[in-house]
């Protein structure tokens, strides 16, 4: 199956609190759409691999997402080497995406730039015919995205753009509150975390809310690029009043 953008998170959840809006969204404009978890999150302090797994297949009903995998990396120990991107580029090669979004470049957790220079090498690599993957016992044809796209996610960086996504942004929410062992939950016995307060919940939508008013929206979710973008056209701007 081939699909348009392709989001890819070191941790299940990455992707939800960073750019599920922007996949929504473009999902409702008739785009397919994946997520590729790269660990199951087995570091995490809270839940397990089963409760994540059933976590990331509720937040992908509820982003309609067209197919959604985990690549069973190790959670805090993977590596930007040979073994990972030859599995990156066998899963970039399979939905063929036109972008893929991924990790921001610079982040609290660690695997998060590891995530963002693996996503980057990976990319590349990936359309090189002479480097070979196969799926199911057949090789795959060589494919590069047209762009790799940082999303933004725990630590402040300047975005590059910004989406709007006030008209999915309940459902944004909802994703996240899928991951129901991770974050706020006045139910959960499992210790607090850093992502499990309320307050963190909060920060999601303080941000969208500040990069919404960057371009006089309500919320809007951030990138950073290393290619510059181009426009068919002013009309692809959002021309409010900031
Ligand atoms: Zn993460």
């Amino acid at each position: 199956m081939k699909l348009d953008i392709l989001a890819f998170g070191a941790h299940p959840d990455d992707v939800e609190l960073s750019c599920a809006g922007v996949l929504l969204v473009e999902k409702l404009n008739g785009k397919k759409t994946g997520i590729i978890d790269l660990t199951q999150g087995e570091m995490g302090t809270r839940g397990t691999i089963e409760t994540r797994q059933k976590e990331s297949a509720d937040a992908a009903k509820i982003l309609q997402l067209d197919a959604r995998e985990n690549l069973s990396f190790a959670d805090g120990f993977f590596f930007n080497d040979k073994e990972h991107q030859l599995s990156v580029i066998a899963a970039i090669r399979k939905y063929r995406p036109e972008i893929i979004l991924c990790n921001a470049t610079e982040d609290r957790h660690p695997d998060h730039a590891k995530g963002a220079a693996l996503m980057y090498d990976a990319g590349f690599l990936s359309g090189l015919s002479k480097i070979e993957t196969s799926l199911n016992g057949v090789l795959q044809l060589a494919w590069r995205p047209k762009y790799v796209f940082n999303y933004i996610q725990d630590r402040y960086l300047h975005p590059d753009f910004v989406v709007d996504i006030s008209a999915v942004m309940d459902a944004k929410i909802e994703a996240i509150k899928a991951y129901s062992t991770q974050f706020y939950n006045p139910g959960s016995l499992e210790p607090q975390t850093y992502i499990s307060t309320p307050d963190f919940l909060e920060s999601i939508i303080f941000r969208a809310k500040m990069f919404g008013k960057m371009i006089g929206v309500q919320y809007a979710e951030g990138f950073t690029s290393k290619k510059v973008l181009g426009l068919s056209g002013f009309d692809a701007i959002v021309q409010n009043n900031t």
